[in-house]
């Protein structure tokens, strides 16, 4: 039986360090802070925001929830959004997305500050993720991923890694971190021939597509590491991942649990770029007053 890997000891590290950059930056009178902006107030958003509100309290980030109505039209939220941007005490600012219909992500997107967007909304954020230039910020919930396989001592240099989902805010950018890591990604999606097939061959299997248990022992190599990022509810309604945990644990060399796993780890590396957002505008600021 494979090893259980938990987000909790990996969040745990980070909330630690950023502890302590948080108490630095109030020793210079600084408070780092963070605007949420959530439009209505759908169940997922909700639990995000108890969790990232949580984090923020640990560590000491001042938070802010902007709750707009879910009726709100383009032109004003793009209004509140300039309002965050050009707010001097804000530092990070995380939108919840999917945002309803008839707001155009692809439009507001523009929108958002690149130095406060703290979860890669931003195109400027996405480009250099795509660089591979650290002075961006990923999307929290891939670099979770991320810190999860570093954490457990899983090699990836030259791995041969299968990601099962290519959305914009995980599939692709947690196959892009791992190209930068020097790793041989393979993303497969819903239109992908035979995605056990392509899954079977990996070392490192990353399943994020959202379907409840999708990943069976037919998809998993011998002693493979599966990282499991799905957030489902299953027909009984009970929380599970995009992994068949029971039976494919005892295949894999390690795995991690839906719950206690990435999602733990998530909101640790919100407030890490909270904190990082914090100092580099500071830092700005403190340049131009030279
Ligand atoms: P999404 O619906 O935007 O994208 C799903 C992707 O999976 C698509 O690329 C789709 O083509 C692919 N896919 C769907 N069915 C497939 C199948 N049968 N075979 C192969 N590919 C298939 O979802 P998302 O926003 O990327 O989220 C994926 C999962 O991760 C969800 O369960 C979500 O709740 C979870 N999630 C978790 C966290 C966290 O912090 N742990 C954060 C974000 C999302």
């Amino acid at each position: 039986m494979g090893e259980v890997i938990y987000g909790k000891p990996v969040a745990d590290k980070i909330t630690e360090t950023v502890k302590k950059d948080v108490e630095e930056l109030k020793n210079r009178g600084i408070v780092p802070k963070l605007a949420i902006v959530r439009v209505g107030a759908k169940p997922d958003d909700l639990a995000y925001e108890r969790g990232a509100l949580k984090r923020c309290e640990k560590v000491g980030i001042e938070p802010q929830v902007v709750e707009l109505p879910e009726d709100i039209s383009q032109d004003d939220f793009i209004k509140e959004l300039h309002k965050l941007n050009d707010d001097e005490m804000v530092h990070g600012i995380l939108v919840f997305r999917p945002l309803p219909k008839h707001l155009d992500e692809s439009v507001i997107k523009y929108e958002i500050a690149p130095e406060k967007d703290v979860d890669c909304f931003s195109p400027v954020n996405e480009g250099k993720l795509y660089e591979g230039d650290d002075s961006g910020f990923s999307p929290c919930t891939p670099v979770a991923v991320m810190e999860i396989l570093k954490h457990y001592d899983v090699k990836l240099k030259g791995a041969d890694v299968t990601v099962i989902g290519a959305s914009n805010v995980v599939g692709k950018p947690v196959a892009l971190l791992l190209l930068n890591e020097a790793a041989t990604p393979t993303i497969c999606h819903i239109d992908t021939k035979d995605t056990a097939k392509a899954s079977r061959n990996a070392d490192i299997l990353v399943a994020a597509c959202g379907v409840p248990r999708l990943v069976k022992e037919n998809f998993v190599k011998d002693s493979a590491v599966v990282i499991d990022v799905g957030i489902n509810l299953d027909e009984n309604g009970k929380l599970c991942g995009d992994v068949d945990f029971d039976n494919v644990k005892e295949k894999a060399s390690k795995i991690t649990p839906v719950p206690k796993g990435v999602g733990s780890v998530t909101t640790s590396i919100l407030a890490r770029h909270v904190v990082k957002a914090c100092k580099m505008q500071t830092e700005k600021l403190a340049e131009a007053l030279v």
